[in-house]
């Protein structure tokens, strides 16, 4: 275990904020960052995301599966994100890619015309993208020499340890005037009480908000060119009746209260384009 300070503003000041799976959750008293600040040294936490698996009170199993919804439900993103203008873009690096559904949304939004590699730690996960025909496997991003004309990084975001240090070290993987997508949650002034459940601590070391992932873009160089936001859970019958079954079952956690606070989890979900400065 090991203590770090705040990534962004580099306060050693915090107050609680919540505890999950033997962890707890921090807020930052200088820029309001939530964050693991007594956590599994690096070590662990590699070896942890290489199995998709992670020790704490109660084991997590993070593997999931392969959604085509998520296929579908990317390619809207693409649309707002680039407009259809991505003749610009010939190669693509999706960093921590799971089972390939936003590789797919790129190829079939680029109809085919960039060429999209994937990396990513859970064996089960780039096995599942493989079979879809991707080109998925896992290397070390530092000594990996390729350049790119984009780097997307989706629900990776919350798992790094020091997200400014990783993004600075993308930076190298980046041919000029490279593009970055990240995506993660904007929940960082959200109450303790109104936050989505479960942290998933410590698979989980941050929760940001957009004031703070674009202020670390800027630092590193970056022009942001587009914001996009999405609800945290999406407005879909069949989704909205699992979620109404799972609440009147024993053992299963619903989120079924984010679909009654509809409008205050709207715009919880972040996409943030943004461009190298030459
Ligand atoms: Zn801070």
């Amino acid at each position: 275990m090991k203590t770090v300070r705040c990534y962004y503003c580099g306060s050693g000041n915090s107050s609680f904020y919540a505890a999950e799976n033997g962890f707890q959750l921090v807020k930052c008293d200088g820029c309001g960052l939530l964050f693991v600040k007594d956590r599994p040294d690096d070590d662990q936490i590699s070896q942890a995301h290489r199995q998709g698996r992670h020790a704490g009170e109660k084991e997590l199993d993070v593997t999931g599966r392969y959604s085509p919804g998520r296929v579908r439900t990317y390619r809207k993103v693409l649309q707002d994100l680039y407009g259809g203008d991505m003749g610009h873009i010939r190669t693509w690096l999706d960093v921590g890619c799971g089972h390939g559904e936003f590789m797919l949304a790129v190829q079939r939004y680029a109809s085919g015309n960039i060429e999209v590699t994937g990396t990513e730690p859970n064996v089960h996960k780039q096995a599942s993208a493989r079979a879809r025909g991707l080109n998925v496997g896992y290397f070390d991003l530092e000594t990996h020499g390729v350049h790119y004309d984009a780097i997307s990084l989706l629900n990776v975001y919350s798992h790094l340890p020091d997200p400014p240090r990783f993004l600075e070290n993308l930076i190298k993987l980046l041919n000029p005037g490279g593009e970055l997508i990240v995506q993660t949650g904007d929940t960082a002034d959200f109450s303790a009480s109104e936050h989505y459940r479960p942290f998933s601590l410590p698979d989980h070391l941050s929760f940001a908000s957009q004031a703070i992932v674009v202020g670390i873009l800027e630092r590193l160089g970056f022009q942001v060119i587009h914001i996009r936001k999405y609800p945290y859970v999406r407005l879909e019958l069949g989704s909205m009746l699992k979620e109404t079954v799972k609440a009147l079952l024993p053992h299963f956690s619903s989120r079924l209260r984010y679909y009654l606070n509809w409008k205050k989890y709207s715009e919880a979900d972040m996409f943030i384009r943004a461009r190298l400065r030459n």
